[in-house]
């Protein structure tokens, strides 16, 4: 795509990765349009007023929200593609899963979607989906008795009773193919990430990915590490590959963006390597039984710790490799720059006393 067919609409502006992609689009010289549920939240807009005055005249703000029909009209128009990146991302649910997580989610998606059918201009939409649209345990790849899971699979066992932030982001992304190929406007290109760490350009606290980090620097890890396996990607890779999947003419489908799985216990162990000295980091497992009596209280159901608990994940990322050309970042290089951001933003505030 000509960058001078610019102005892309990146959706959720104040979000982890839509930071990044921000930044990035604008290094590249693209104008962006951005939204954010409320401008006037001086915390979560911080950055990219900051931004908005090094790059002059290239980003600009505008209010939008998933639940608000038509809200998109405005900082769609003039734009000839999307990044639909907005969609509520939390682990632990205060109150309904339908309100809280999959209305924003699926309706949310139709909104941005059905809007971008009408407007003319708009010739490809990158959407933010998730690996956890792929599969909800890890147990699944051995009952199915493959290698590895790769975009083929759909996630057939998320529900709103189990796992709700995955069946959020299958049912919105199963919503966006429907979408998809009613028109002919725009193509669609999926991003499907792992477990997103890595340097955020943000100081927050609420984050989902920061939070495991802040908690193994603040030695809260008393009793072990949670013997649970993720695939992990980094940031940055994150939104490179959103950007390829903006620019490359054969990118079609779905991409599954993980650099390599790895159990919370290797993230303690690279942590320690790093840190070790400054911090008392616990490398060894937290039985299996100790985490069935404090899983719940952190979000994880006792089916989930059956089907994930010590099983590790084997994910396929050479579509992303291959055909969007991501070099993805190694696993400490990821940790120890998110444990660095944390430090440096003075996010992990037990390590800056134990150094004083
Ligand atoms: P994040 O920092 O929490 O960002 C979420 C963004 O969604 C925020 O900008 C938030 O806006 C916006 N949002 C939530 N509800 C909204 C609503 N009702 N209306 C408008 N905007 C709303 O999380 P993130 O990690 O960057 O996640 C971004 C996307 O990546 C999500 O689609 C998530 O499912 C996906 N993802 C994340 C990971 C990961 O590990 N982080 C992995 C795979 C996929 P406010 O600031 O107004 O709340």
């Amino acid at each position: 795509m000509d960058k001078k067919q610019s102005p892309v609409l990146v959706t959720g502006g104040s979000g982890y990765i839509a930071s990044w992609i921000i930044i990035k689009l604008l290094e590249k010289g693209y104008s962006v349009h951005t939204t954010v549920r409320d401008p006037e939240n001086s915390d979560k807009t911080a950055f990219l007023r900051k931004l908005s005055d090094t790059y002059s005249g290239k980003l600009s703000l505008f209010k939008a929200d998933l639940m608000v029909p038509e809200s998109y009209r405005e900082a769609m128009t003039g734009c000839v593609s999307v990044i639909h990146t907005a969609s509520p991302f939390v682990h632990k649910i205060s109150r309904s899963p339908v309100q809280e997580l999959i209305n924003p989610a699926v309706k949310g998606t139709a909104n941005v979607l059905e809007t971008a059918c009408q407007i003319k201009t708009i010739k490809r939409i990158v959407l933010t989906s998730s690996v956890a649209a792929i599969l909800t345990d890890n147990c699944e790849v051995v009952n199915n008795n493959i290698e590895s899971i790769n975009e083929d699979y759909w996630n057939e066992t998320a529900s709103i009773t189990y796992q709700p932030y995955s069946y959020s982001k299958t049912l919105a992304e199963k919503r966006a193919w429907e979408i998809a190929v009613s028109q002919d406007n725009w193509d669609l290109v999926v991003m499907n990430p792992a477990f997103v760490l890595g340097p955020s350009l943000l100081k927050r606290t609420d984050g989902v990915s920061a939070n495991f980090i802040q908690r193994v620097l603040s030695g809260q890890l008393k009793f072990g590490t949670p013997d649970l396996h993720f695939g992990i990607v980094d940031v940055r890779d994150v939104a490179d590959a959103h950007i390829r999947g903006l620019e490359k003419p054969y990118s079609a489908g779905r991409h599954i963006l993980s650099s390599e799985s790895a159990s919370f216990v290797k993230l303690a162990r690279i942590l320690k390597n790093s840190y070790g000295k400054r911090v008392k980091i616990r490398t060894f497992k937290l039985p299996k039984i100790l985490f069935y009596l404090i899983g719940p209280a952190l979000g994880f159901s006792w089916k989930y710790i059956k089907n994930n608990y010590g099983v590790p994940l084997a994910l396929n990322s050479e579509k992303a490799r291959n055909e969007l050309g991501i070099v993805f970042r190694p696993l400490d290089i990821t940790v120890n720059d998110h444990a660095e951001q944390l430090i440096q933003d003075g996010l992990v505030t037990k390590l800056i006393i134990q150094n004083n």
